[in-house]
């Protein structure tokens, strides 16, 4: 899928890589990781035939009761779609793109999510109100290689191989000779030509041994076999489709979702819940010394009002949404 709404050829290349340069200064590794994605996800889905419509196309889209056919007065849809294709004239499809850390297989529970996932229905129902009625939507994940960049052995742990001495010497195994001519004093051994290991037996670093650290470059290099040897572990687009009465479902949810958020607004008392206090941060959540220690907010130099869009809820009236 092109960027720039070519039919084929690389995507912007050249603009992708003054945002790679840029992030060559601050982290050069993550660099080289997203440069191996980008030309591992070419090498695999160049030539594809398709025609982007649009790219981060936002969409606005009335708030429907599925039941009654009402719509919401206080509330609309909106979102952003990553990409809309043709496959041809009048078939469209809906692209959603993704990056996961880690390889994925055909059996993970992540493909299993997204027959339940509201972001894809969410595309249906807008991608219709801006004139692109969907058939489905292609999920386009790439995987990032789970490595990270490797350092040098320490000389502590520098292995090595057991080395054969050369037997003319006096050598033997794990044991070097002495590299001189038992029958001439003065003179280098002839087996070995003073070396004193069997020329196939000098002792070596084992193969896990490093002996610098990984450049930035290698790295990438790395990441890059990683993904071309699995390509159907790192490069995945799979066909995410809903049927009617699933979106149906969906609309319901919203509409309901909606409801409920809109009638706790209007409450004095919002219920707490003391197992998401720590869910976020190391410290837990900002807000507990509110919830928690009677702190008010408005006397407190914890926290400050800051300007924000006007609530639509607050204008809306009881019952009505
Ligand atoms: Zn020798």
């Amino acid at each position: 899928m092109e960027v720039d709404g070519e039919r084929s050829g690389f995507p912007a290349w050249e603009k992708m890589e003054s945002e790679f340069a840029k992030m060559d200064a601050t982290d050069p590794f993550e660099a080289a990781r997203l440069r191996a994605m980008v030309l591992a996800y070419h090498l695999k889905w160049r030539g594809q035939d398709c025609f982007v419509q649009d790219v981060e196309r936002s969409f606005r889209a009335p708030l429907v009761d599925p039941n009654t056919g009402d719509t919401s007065e206080n509330y609309e849809r909106d979102g952003k779609i990553d990409a809309v294709i043709m496959e041809s004239p009048g078939v469209f499809y809906g692209v959603e793109h993704k990056s996961v850390m880690g390889p994925l297989d055909p059996d993970d529970d992540y493909w299993v999510k997204l027959r339940s996932d509201a972001q894809c229905s969410d595309y249906h129902v807008g991608a219709d109100a801006i004139g692109f009625p969907l058939h489905g939507i292609i999920y386009d994940v790439v995987c990032k290689p789970d490595v990270k960049p490797l350092s040098a052995t320490p000389e502590a742990k520098r292995e090595m191989t057991i080395g054969i001495g050369c037997k003319a010497c006096g050598g033997g195994k794990d044991e070097r000779g002495t590299g001189l001519d038992h029958k001439e004093a003065s003179g280098l051994c002839p087996g070995c030509k003073g070396d004193g290991w069997k020329p196939s037996g000098r002792p070596r670093y084992k193969a896990h041994v490093r002996l610098h650290d990984e450049t930035p470059g290698e790295y990438g290099m790395r990441c890059f076999q990683i993904m071309v040897a699995e390509p159907d572990r790192y490069l995945h687009r799979r066909l995410v489709v809903r049927l009617e009465d699933e979106l149906m479902e969906h609309l319901r949810d919203d509409w309901e979702t909606v409801a409920d958020i809109d009638a706790d607004s209007r409450r004095d008392h919002h219920p707490r819940n003391p197992d998401a206090c720590f869910v976020f941060g190391g410290g837990g959540c900002e807000y507990r010394p509110i919830c928690w220690g009677g702190v008010d907010p408005l006397d407190s130099p914890l926290y400050q009002i800051r300007k924000r869009e006007p609530v639509v809820v607050e204008t809306a009236e009881e019952g009505t949404m």
